[in-house]
């Protein structure tokens, strides 16, 4: 096995330590080759238990949370899911492989473009959009799930409730200044389920 195979399977070995026990979530992360969606010179500690700089002053979660709130969603292998937060692609990618079909939103052009590119190779399920998240992709609803990777100042952004088909699932960070609680909204009902620190969504149009 390669060295990035072992620092994978190290990695899925990790999460399954700390509690994470699907199987199709672990499957997804012992295939993406996460070093893919890091800049070439974090490679080499693209499996730690961290996030890590992608540029544009955005992070790459750390697989922990990748994997959590995937599990958290609880979609099947056929789901229609919305991300919001695209970063360098890399959630987008293990959840393509977990659910039917992925549409992911992000706000700067430069890291869609980015995503864009790696993710047509790696993750052809997936349909990358430019613009603001906090709207969603009112053309594309309803979804049976979506996940938003990045901090939503104070609530669940009303639009993407607006979006979410009937007994539909939100995982979404909710809180102020890089921390807060992670949400999970179903059928009218909301659910903590970890501390956790993210950056903020920003609100309004892409910045070029
Ligand atoms: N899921 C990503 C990590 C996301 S970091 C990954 O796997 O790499 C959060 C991302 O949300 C950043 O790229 C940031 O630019 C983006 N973002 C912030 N506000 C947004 C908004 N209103 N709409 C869409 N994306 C937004």
């Amino acid at each position: 096995m390669t060295g990035t195979g072992n620092a994978r399977e190290a990695m899925v070995a990790r999460l399954r330590g700390a509690g994470i026990t699907n199987s199709r979530v672990l499957a997804a992360m012992g295939e993406v080759p996460r070093e893919r969606f890091v800049r070439p010179e974090l490679a080499g500690d693209a499996y730690g238990d961290h996030p890590l700089d992608i540029g544009r002053g955005q992070t790459i979660s750390a697989p922990w949370i990748v994997a959590f709130s995937v599990v958290a969603l609880e979609q099947p292998p056929t789901a229609r899911v919305l991300e919001i937060g695209t970063g360098s692609g890399y959630a987008a990618a293990v959840l393509s492989r977990c659910v039917g079909e992925v549409v992911t939103v992000e706000r700067d052009p430069t890291l869609a473009a980015r995503a864009r590119e790696v993710l047509a190779e790696l993750a052809p399920n997936v349909e990358v959009r430019t613009g603001d998240g906090m709207r969603g992709a009112p053309d594309r609803a309803p979804f049976d799930g979506i996940v938003v990777t990045a901090l939503a100042p104070g609530e669940i952004p009303p639009d993407l409730l607006d979006q979410l088909a009937p007994g539909g699932t939100i995982v979404c960070p909710v809180g102020d200044q890089r921390v807060g609680t992670l949400v999970r909204y179903r059928d009218g009902r909301t659910e903590e389920l970890a501390d956790v620190s993210f950056v903020p969504l920003v609100p309004g149009s892409p910045e070029a």
